[in-house]
């Protein structure tokens, strides 16, 4: 083991010195460490031991019409394909007429876990009895919460053993994501607690299953909108509703499902300065909240027309966390004209959805390569090590050849520059 000493003290040069030294990297690598690092003060701020920054491509999907406005969105993704499909699913559902997104109210979970507890209904009882008063502690702790609107709104306690009970306080934390706000609420109370029943409290966290801060979008589709290379709009409607229950009854395939859902949400949470951590593992479980994993969005036929709906648990923020650190997000903001968290995850659920329906369109005709071939070989050629002008070339020649993997890539591109050495020489 290296000797990094105390890392987190030292300054950037410091670190990559440190770096260079104790690791066998190339110089060509530590200069890619260092001119990444465009961020230094920014990077220090937001995370330890910070060394580089890593970035993501950011593109805009278009054709997005949601409850009448139209919107551009920004995505931030590492994977091909993901903002070509947003943009095709999200045409398609607007000739229909557009999404119509709606939000519940923000409230978030927070927990306090009573660890060691004698008689678990006497305690429930108790803490009924004092609700009130746990309440205006937590209140009291972020008042500025309350001051704009929010603040707590219910207690509820479960009894999750025989010897361990959980208080669920809901909160409406207004614009903001609201996890430091809860958790600073939440241990306010938790030290009430321990003073007013001398009980022993294990844990005081948020929780990430925002059930109580759900957003949803459906689309109706006429099945003309559909018809796609020589094959019925109507066709390809009941191939979808058919994936559809697919989704529903097969965690494999409902898995598969959620994540071309995800692709899009993911990409406008991120760009959006938003946990995504947070929504990955909220939405999951809201998947399984019936007791299986199924999808995530339905599609049914009726009438001539498909019926799409997507429902999740999107805790985004406005405002907080990142959001007003990195000056890209308020750009994405202004980008996306939202005003409002709400807002937010009106955009976000139906980019959710436009991604499924594409990737469902692609799946149930010609099969999801294809379409996206181009960008996945492009990745991979650029793996193999072509440059921009060799890129293209590349590219060309594995299509030809019907080859996908990167041996074929790296073998054409030897004999592509050989063959300009040849030329030249
Ligand atoms: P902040 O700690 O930044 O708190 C929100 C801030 O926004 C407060 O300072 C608040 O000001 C301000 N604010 C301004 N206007 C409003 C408004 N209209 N409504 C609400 N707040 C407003 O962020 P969060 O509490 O939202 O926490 C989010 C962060 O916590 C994320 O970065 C997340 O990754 C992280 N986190 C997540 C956890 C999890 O998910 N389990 C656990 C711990 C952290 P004022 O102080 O005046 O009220």
């Amino acid at each position: 083991m290296q000797n990094y000493g105390k890392f987190y003290q030292k300054p950037w040069e410091e670190r990559i010195n440190l770096i260079k030294k104790n690791e066998k990297l190339t110089e060509k690598q530590i200069q890619i460490l260092e001119t990444a690092a465009q961020n230094k003060t920014l990077g220090n701020t937001m995370i330890e031991n910070y060394i580089t920054d890593y970035s993501y491509p950011e593109g805009i999907a278009f054709h997005y019409l949601i409850n009448n406005k139209d919107y551009i969105v920004p995505m931030v993704t590492e994977e091909p394909s993901v903002v070509a499909a947003s943009s095709h699913g999200a045409s398609i559902i607007a000739k229909a007429g557009g999404f119509f997104a709606s939000t519940s109210e923000r409230l978030m979970i927070g927990q306090i876990i009573v660890e060691n507890v004698e008689d678990t209904e006497n305690l429930t009882k108790k803490i009924q009895k004092i609700g009130k008063e746990l309440l205006l502690v937590a209140d009291q702790a972020h008042p500025s919460l309350k001051r704009r609107g929010g603040g707590t709104r219910w207690l509820k306690t479960r009894i999750l053993a025989a010897d361990l009970v959980t208080i669920d306080i809901a909160i409406d934390v207004q614009e903001a994501m609201g996890a430091n706000m809860i958790n600073t609420m939440l241990e306010a109370v938790a030290k009430k607690l321990e003073e007013l029943l001398n009980q022993q409290v294990l844990m005081s966290i948020l929780s990430n299953y925002a059930t109580e801060c759900v957003a949803r979008a459906t689309c109706e589709i006429p099945v003309e909108l559909l018809a796609k290379k020589g094959i019925s709009g109507e066709n390809i409607a009941k191939k979808i509703s058919q994936a559809s229950r697919v989704a529903q009854l097969d965690p494999y395939r409902a898995v598969t499902h959620n994540k071309g859902i995800m692709n899009g949400v993911d990409a406008v949470v991120m760009a959006s300065g938003n946990d995504w951590r947070a929504i990955e593992s909220g939405a999951h479980a809201y998947a399984a909240r019936n007791g299986q994993y199924r999808g995530l969005s339905t599609w049914k036929l009726n009438n001539n027309c498909l019926i799409g709906e997507l429902e999740l648990p999107l805790p985004v923020g406005f405002v907080g966390g990142s959001i007003g650190i990195i000056p890209l997000v308020k750009v994405n903001q202004d980008l996306l004209k939202i005003t409002s968290a709400q807002e937010l995850e009106c955009v976000i659920v139906s980019v959710g959805l436009a991604q499924n329906l594409a990737a469902l369109l692609a799946l149930v005709s010609e099969g999801i390569q294809k379409g996206h071939m181009r960008l996945q070989l492009k990745s991979l050629v650029i793996a193999a090590g072509a440059d921009a002008i060799e890129e293209q070339t590349v590219v060309d020649k594995m299509l030809q050849a019907g080859k996908r993997d990167l041996e074929s890539a790296k073998k054409i591109l030897k004999e592509i520059r050989k063959r300009d050495k040849n030329a030249g020489s």
